[in-house]
């Protein structure tokens, strides 16, 4: 039987497909790919680059907790930095050799005879590896409304995942769909050059005051002379932001409801922003602080304050070939349709691509015909030698990075197990991953997200079925020490 091409095939070259692979590295393993579907390194900040793009999470926070950053301009850094810190920890790290680019995987298929995964592409021959790793990120399949009449509209339309670095709004009449966090980023700068700017809104969104500060010269010089200094930065800020999660999402029955303190300061912000009152009741969510999530920004508000800024909350009836008519009857005429309407996550994401697992088990149809389900956010019943990233009950609360280091801890665990063994195939049981959904399913029992007035947030926490299943809902350090310390056995190896 001939050797599998490759030992791993890691799916995306973001965050999470660079974290894998310098875990991959660390245990020992240098014959692993890494496709990715687009040109470049860097998965969601290589695709998002509209114009105000910067991180809602401080950098201190926002970072391999291994490889501290001490060149942040900022605590909320622009977008392209976050880029550049991708590209030289790949570099560092020796990994960007091991990627292919413009590479569309379309699917794999699990081979019991060979013991294998074979990996189909859009282009060129399927590839067979004995381990796969998708690391396709939550927000990756962009969302185009379907609004009646859309595709008729002649005029220029961009989504902000795909923007055009040349264009620029001066003088024109644009519109902006949606109001999520991209919007509350892109709308003061659109603002800035636009003519005359609508923007429609469906669902509002909370906004709290950010507080942002310039690292300068100095700081940075201490962040790299004395890291500890910068640890001890970070310190803060992860356990400012792991204190809110737990105490206004995760706990939120049993615990406190720090979300009204929260509610009050947006609250005060809209008042602080704009005088006019009925214009602060048309932004104001009618949903609990968290159930969605929520946003910093110290222009957003006051940017509905201007002349030419109009907020158009009634709805869209449809697009013309030269604007939007409203639900109540007028028309905006329209240079510029601006798309800020998100990510498909459930439908197209759940997984982002078709992986067929032994038996014929179909992941995306198994989750949908049973309930959306990974042990410890990483691994799947009938999936062997197979890790999937970006699994429900995986993401840990606000911050990417900590989800990334409690996975490269699984795998430091499971791949350490698996050599020590000297096996060749793992899979995890169906009674390990039934006992997972359940302390997940237990856990939720107290969280914002059963509790918590939600129902009209619109929240991508939630599936189609209305179950929060995105987060894991525990404490970083929780996560991490399951990952230390969960029982092998819940492994089979062979
Ligand atoms: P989003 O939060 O899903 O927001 C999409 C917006 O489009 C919502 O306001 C949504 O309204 C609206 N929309 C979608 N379809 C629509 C339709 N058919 N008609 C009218 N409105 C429609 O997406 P996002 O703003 O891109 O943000 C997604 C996530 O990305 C954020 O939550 C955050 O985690 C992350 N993000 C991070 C950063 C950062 O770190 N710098 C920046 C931006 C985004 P409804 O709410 O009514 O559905």
């Amino acid at each position: 039987m001939a050797a599998p091409e490759f030992d791993f095939v890691i799916v995306g070259a973001g965050f999470g497909g660079i974290g894998a692979a310098i875990e991959l590295r660390r245990l020992g393993y240098d014959n692993f790919v890494i496709l990715d579907r687009e040109d470049d390194l860097g998965g969601t900040w290589h695709v998002n680059h509209y114009p105000g793009l910067a991180v809602d999470v401080p950098t201190t926070t926002y970072s391999y907790s291994f490889e501290p950053n001490p060149n942040w301009s900022r605590l909320y850094t622009p977008g392209p930095e976050i880029k550049r810190y991708a590209a030289d920890v790949a570099d560092k790290y020796d990994v960007r050799d091991h990627m292919r680019f413009n590479t569309v995987v379309t699917g794999a298929r699990w081979d019991d005879e060979t013991n294998t995964w074979q990996v189909a592409l859009e282009s060129g021959d399927p590839l067979s590896t004995r381990f796969l790793i998708t690391a396709t990120g939550f927000l990756s399949q962009p969302r185009m409304p379907d609004i009646p009449g859309i595709t008729s509209f002649e005029g220029r339309v961009l989504h902000t995942t795909d923007w055009d670095d040349d264009y620029d709004a001066a003088g024109e009449r644009v519109a902006v769909i949606g109001t999520g966090a991209t919007a509350v980023q892109l709308i003061p700068e659109l603002a800035r050059r636009a003519a005359d700017l609508t923007v429609y809104q469906r669902t509002p969104i909370w906004v709290v005051p950010k507080i942002d500060v310039r690292f300068g010269a100095l700081a940075r010089r201490l962040f790299a002379r004395v890291p500890a200094t910068q640890r001890a930065v970070r310190a803060v800020t992860d356990g400012l932001y792991e204190f809110l999660v737990y105490v206004g999402v995760l706990r939120y029955d049993s615990v406190g409801r720090l979300n009204g303190a929260a509610r009050l300061l947006a609250g005060a912000h809209r008042f602080a922003s704009i005088r006019d009152r009925n214009l602060r009741r048309k932004l104001t969510p009618d949903y609990e602080f968290g159930c969605k999530r929520p946003t910093f920004s110290n222009s957003y508000y006051r940017t509905f304050t201007r002349p030419h800024v109009h907020l158009q909350a009634d709805g869209i009836d449809r697009v013309e070939a030269d604007g939007i008519v409203n639900a109540d009857g007028t028309k905006t005429v329209l240079d510029t349709l601006v798309l800020a309407t998100g990510f498909d996550l459930w439908e197209a994401n759940f997984p982002a691509i078709e992986v067929i697992g032994r038996d014929g088990r179909d992941l995306g149809k198994w989750w949908r015909d049973t309930r959306f389900q990974a042990y410890q956010g990483v691994t799947v019943p009938r999936f062997p030698n197979f890790l999937s990233l970006a699994s429900p009950y995986a993401f840990l609360g606000l911050n990417f990075f900590n989800t990334m280091d409690y996975q490269m801890r699984h795998m430091d665990r499971l791949f350490g197990e698996l050599k020590r063994r000297g096996a060749t195939t793992f899979e995890v049981t169906e009674k390990a991953n039934a006992r997972y959904l359940d302390q997940m399913t237990e856990l939720l029992g107290d969280s914002l997200f059963t509790v918590g007035d939600c129902a009209s947030a619109r929240s991508y926490y939630y599936n189609p079925a209305g179950e929060a299943t995105l987060l894991r809902p525990m404490t970083t350090r929780a996560a991490l020490r399951e990952a230390s310390t969960y029982p092998v056995t819940d492994y089979e190896f062979a």
